[in-house]
């Protein structure tokens, strides 16, 4: 039977290589909804390839645009697009592939309507896990793993018993910077950070990579979606991004999830679930081709920002709001050429130290935390 699907973020990096799955697969997947940001000319491309019956930008004039475009489909625009789109009565499944904590508001809107989301959008889980998992437990909602590293824990720990999990192994490629000390990341330009080794992906993913917030977001991720705590979450640095991510269970025994790095296996797998599809063009992973695979320990001090994401899941409560908006707020400096590159952590690690943590917040108390984090972050680069 055909999953009709509804995809918030469709114009960027995920949302054009969840694209790429639904037509591979016209039989299984269609496209029903759908949300861009300002890459009108992006949005105009996937309306004509798939007719979809909802569409929304951010801003309204682009939808005024498109609606005379394109008059027998509905348009919406803004974050009340966003809820649209991820509600749309039509969609079963909600790929939510839009980034930041904008995402968070759609995403609980989409789980009360009961549909099974396909999270890429990690910042919502680190910005209000809690509300999320809560919800999805009363409205039971199912959250299937896109990032490729929940992907993999979800997949190893497929017929298990989560009780007898012991320990999660978070693989990190070490983004661009791996082999470079702290001293040598001084000057590092913007072009220098956008250039990862292993993965082609959107502009703030990809700096989270070099200063390795991607990597502690991804921890706290993990502590949500599978109920860990954190002194049983690890990471180990595996510069070839084959092994995905691992899980070791009591009996000491690890499972794992290899594959070449491509975003589009774990898309498809949480389209697909439980089922798999073939992808006949795709690469296959060729072990003797590679020869070797290499894991190392984290160095904390090196990777400074993987430490202040431990200290914050610890702290708990409101503390991985601000250390999400912080960083949201510090790259989108970085790529504007304010602030450098090392100046990212260290604004975030000033917000967290000025934070008293709030206790189980609500979903006003989370917006609120996080737009006067940003505001902050904002403020120390004014003066
Ligand atoms: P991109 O920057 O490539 O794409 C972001 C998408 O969100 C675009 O469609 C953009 O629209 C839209 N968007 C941004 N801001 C707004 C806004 N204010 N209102 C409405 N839409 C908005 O990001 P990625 O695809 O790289 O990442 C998306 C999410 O997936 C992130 O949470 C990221 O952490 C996660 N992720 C990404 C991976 C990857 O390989 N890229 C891997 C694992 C997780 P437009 O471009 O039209 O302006
Ligand atoms: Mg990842």
């Amino acid at each position: 039977m055909t999953k009709n699907i509804s995809l918030l973020g469709a114009t960027g990096s995920i949302g054009i290589q969840t694209i790429d799955i639904i037509r591979e697969h016209p039989q299984e997947f269609k496209l029903v909804a759908f949300s861009a940001g300002r890459n009108v000319e992006k949005a105009r491309e996937i309306i004509l390839e798939f007719a979809p019956t909802l569409v929304s930008v951010q801003e309204e004039n682009d939808a005024i645009l498109l609606k005379k475009e394109f008059p027998s489909i509905e348009l919406a625009y803004g974050s009340k697009g966003l809820i649209d789109v991820a509600t749309h009565p039509d969609a079963s499944v909600l790929v939510n592939a839009v980034l930041g904590s904008i995402g968070l508001e759609s995403t609980l809107e989409a789980i009360k309507q009961q549909k099974t989301i396909a999270l890429a959008n990690k910042e919502t889980l680190v910005t209000a896990g809690h509300l999320v998992m809560a919800a999805a437990a009363k409205y039971n909602a199912i959250i299937l793993p896109v990032d490729s590293e929940h992907s993999a824990l979800f997949q190893s720990m497929n017929g298990e018993k989560r009780s007898q999990v012991s320990r999660l192994i978070l693989t990190a490629s070490g983004g661009s910077f791996r082999d470079r000390t702290r001293s040598e990341l001084k000057n590092v330009t913007i072009q220098d950070a956008l250039n990862h080794p292993n993965w082609s992906m959107g502009a703030k993913i990809t700096i989270d990579s070099a200063t390795m917030m991607n990597k502690g977001l991804e921890v706290i991720e993990a502590q949500v979606l599978f109920d860990m705590p954190y002194d049983d979450i690890d990471v180990v640095l595996h510069r070839e991004s084959i092994i995905h991510s691992m899980v070791e269970f009591q009996d000491t025994s690890v499972m794992a999830q290899l594959g070449t790095p491509d975003m589009r296996v774990p898309i498809q797998y949480a389209l697909s679930y439980p089922d798999r599809l073939p992808r006949k063009k795709a690469k296959r992973l060729n072990l003797v081709e590679i020869g070797k695979l290499h894991f190392e320990e984290m160095d904390f001090t090196r990777f400074h920002a993987l430490q202040l994401a431990y200290d914050a899941g610890r702290a708990g409560g409101s503390m991985t709001t601000v250390l999400n908006a912080a960083n949201e707020a510090a790259v989108a400096l970085f790529l504007n050429g304010d602030i450098t590159f090392l100046k990212i952590e260290d604004c975030i690690e000033r917000v967290m130290d000025k934070h008293t943590v709030i206790n189980m917040p609500d979903l006003e108390m989370i917006l609120h935390v996080d737009a006067n984090t940003r505001k902050a972050v904002q403020n120390m680069v004014k003066y």
